[in-house]
């Protein structure tokens, strides 16, 4: 359940920023999650629902964006997107690279009321 921690890091993340802005009220919350995290949206907004009440954060929208894997071919430097499981380079069929994008999770932004 590591969705719980998760949550609670995006809101902690989220207080600070509505707090330094002199927020009343955080109304929306944009998330930036990667193909490769494993962070489930669903989970995300239960815990979410579920920790908010009462906070400045209650009756935010979450809105999830997700980014698309993207390796660098290690061989020939080629930027791909990986196609389903077939992780190999489009120029020179090397088998994987380095992930470029992906692997991203945080808060992207957040709207406020005063
Ligand atoms: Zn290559």
């Amino acid at each position: 359940m590591h969705e719980m921690a998760v949550t609670e890091d995006i809101l902690r993340i989220v207080k600070d920023y509505a707090e330094r802005g002199g927020a009343a009220r955080v109304t929306d919350i944009y998330l930036v999650i990667g193909e490769l995290s494993s962070f489930v949206d669903d989970s995300i907004q239960f815990y979410f629902d579920l920790l908010t009440p009462n906070t400045i954060a209650a009756g935010a929208t979450l809105h999830f964006e997700r980014v698309k894997t993207r390796f660098r071919c290690r061989k020939c430097g080629q930027e791909f997107e990986p196609d389903g499981q077939d992780w190999r380079c489009p120029s020179c069929h090397a088998l994987g690279g380095d992930v470029i994008a992906g692997k991203e999770f945080y808060v992207e932004s957040i709207e406020i009321m005063s």
